[in-house]
Order: structure tokens, then sequence, then C-alpha cells
């Protein structure tokens, strides 16, 4: 496949539509071509978005998991971390501390646990709500009921990583769990009400353009609000801990696919980026990103919520300068919804 990628290509594919073979002309671009498809993702988030970035804050509350994915240091059978659940007072203080410096998005994540009930983490999330602040989660699969619980709680938005779109790879990847379980808990959390986020892992062992192409369509069927790319970094006590880590050059064309692709999704330069790479989250910004999430989880329990291992924090400091440097505007998710 040899397609010279210009403005002419690009042009045509934002009127006419992508095909497979564009999409993965696109992850496969040279340098220059890259750099054509960057400056048309930004115009296509100019267009869409005015020139704003919106800024989230996130606390991990949780580390205990039920499931055994092979990248994952908080995987059940790693024993070389210590497992937490943060108490909701904390947590409600944390997000007191995003509001009184101009965060309305706070971003609740944890692990698949057991650690916490409906009823525990819908009253956390009332009480972030009624400070009036946009309430997203990202806990993996629970109950049907609980979605609604937490809806009526004032939840409205939902991250659920499908991670790859490739079945071997997932079934591999997350032993004991079904991709096509995880495309339908996707599509069940839509039909409760909620803006639905997904995305894959890039650099998984195995991992094909091919499968980045199938992700990027997945995306655009299940027509996510939030679309996102992280890169693989191994984490100890793994089975994955001494494997390279992922292409961060072929993730930021896979941000340029997505803005070009899916358009209107909201897709954050994730700090992955930025510890792999000396601006990394800037230059997210630069291939069409438009969301940076602050960590505020507490100092003392960050290096437990083990992803991968010596993360990134993203600091405020770090993600209003790099708002800036990208030369946007802080806004709120909020905005979009018209409050
Ligand atoms: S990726 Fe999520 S579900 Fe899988 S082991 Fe890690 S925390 Fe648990």
């Amino acid at each position: 496949m040899q397609l010279n990628i210009d403005a002419g290509w690009i042009e045509k594919r934002l009127n006419d539509g992508f095909s497979k073979d564009d999409l993965k002309a696109v992850l496969l671009s040279s340098d220059a071509e890259a750099d054509l498809l960057y400056r048309a993702a930004r115009e296509v988030r100019r267009k869409l978005f005015g020139n704003r970035a919106f800024i989230r804050a996130v606390i991990e509350f949780a580390n205990t998991c039920r499931c055994s994915c092979v990248y994952c240091g908080m995987r059940a059978e790693n024993t070389e971390i210590t497992r937490f659940t943060l108490d909701p007072d904390e947590i409600v203080s944390v997000a007191e501390i995003a509001l009184e410096n101009g965060i309305r998005t706070f971003f609740l994540q944890a692990a698949e646990s057991e650690e916490y009930n409906a009823e525990w983490l819908g009253d956390v999330i009332r009480r972030i709500s009624d400070m009036n602040m946009m309430v997203l989660l990202c806990v993996g699969i629970h109950r049907e009921d609980d979605l609604d619980y937490w809806f009526e709680a004032g939840a409205r938005k939902f991250i659920l990583k499908h991670e790859t779109s490739s079945r071997e790879l997932f079934e591999e990847m997350k032993p004991g769990f079904l991709l096509k379980d995880r495309i339908q808990w996707l599509r069940t959390l839509r039909e409760h009400g909620y803006h639905i986020g997904s995305g894959p892992l890039l650099g998984l062992p195995g991992q094909t353009v091919d499968s980045l192409v199938d992700d990027l369509i997945l995306m655009k069927d299940l027509n996510v609000d939030m679309s996102s790319i992280s890169v693989f970094l191994p984490a100890r006590g793994t089975p994955l801990e001494s494997y390279p880590v992922g292409d961060v050059d072929l993730g930021l064309r896979f941000i340029a696919a997505m803005r070009l692709f899916l358009k209107n999704t909201l897709i954050p330069a994730t700090s992955t980026f930025e510890r792999l790479a000396e601006d990394g989250q800037l230059r997210c910004f630069n291939a069409g990103a438009n969301v940076i999430t602050v960590n505020m989880t507490p100092p003392r329990l960050r290096d437990d919520y083990e992803l991968y291992s010596k993360r990134f924090y993203v600091g405020l400091e770090h993600a209003r300068k790099t708002i800036i440097r990208a030369g946007l505007i802080e806004t709120t998710e909020a905005e979009l919804f018209g409050n």
C-alpha cells in the first residue's frame, strides 16, 4: 500500500470518509506526512471545539482488583503493592481542592474492586455532584442496576477502555474476559444515559497496525464521546514486566487519526506520553488532543496505583503550562453541557 498523503488527500477523506486503508496510511505515515495530518487534526479540533482545552482532576480511590490483566500492576496476583481504598471524606475533600482551583470535572477512577459497593460510591458521587462538579467514572464492570444508581447520584460519564479490538489478544491480555462482553457493556452504559469513552492500549505484545485500525472503527461504531490511547509501559511484578514500551510516534499518529476520523470526541493527552517523551503531552495536543487530567491521588498512595512502574504524575502547573504552550485556552467540560 503506497499512499502519498498531502493536503488534498486529507481534505478528500474529511469530506468523503476514511477507508480502512486510509486509516492504516495515517498510522504508517512518514514524519512529513504526519506533520500535515497533525495540522489538519488541529484544524478539525478548532472548528468543533474552538481553541479550548478541557481540564479534569482524577483521584484513584481503590486499587484492589479481582482481575488479572497481564499488563497491569494492580492485577490480583501482584503482591508487590499495598492495597488501599480511600475514605469518602478524603475523596470529597480532594474534589473541593480541585474545585477551588477552577477544575469542574472530577474523575473517580478505581480498579474493579469489591472493596466498594454501589451505595458507597453513589454517596461519594452525590456529594461531589452536589458541589456542581461533573462526575466521570472509570471503575470497570459492575452490576447493571448500579449504573442507574450512580446516574441518579449525578455521574454522567463513564470510561471503559476496550484495550484492544483483537479478540485473541484481548483474551490473552485479560484472562477470563471476552471482548464481546466489554463492547456490550459500553453499549449498556450508553443505554443507561452515560456519555461513554473507550480506547486501546498501544504496544501490547502481538498487537498489529491492522488491529489499531479496527480500534478506530470500533470507537466510531460505538459513537464514543471520549476516545483515548495510552502507551504501554511495563509494571513490575507482572508477566509483561520486561516487555518493551509502546511507540510514542505511532501513538501520536493514532491521536490524529481519532481527531480526523471520529472528529468531535474528547481526546486526552495521557501521562504515558509525557513519561516516555519530552513534551509528550504537548505533542498530543499538537496532534489533536483536547483534554488533560491532573492527578490528585494523595501522594502517599500514588505508587500503589501501579498501572505501570515509575509513573509520570500530571500536576496542575504542568497541565496549565502545557495548555498555554499548545496555544489553547483552558475550560471545563461543564461548558459542553451548558452549565
Ligand atoms: S487493568 Fe483494571 S481491571 Fe485489569 S488488573 Fe488493572 S485495575 Fe484490574
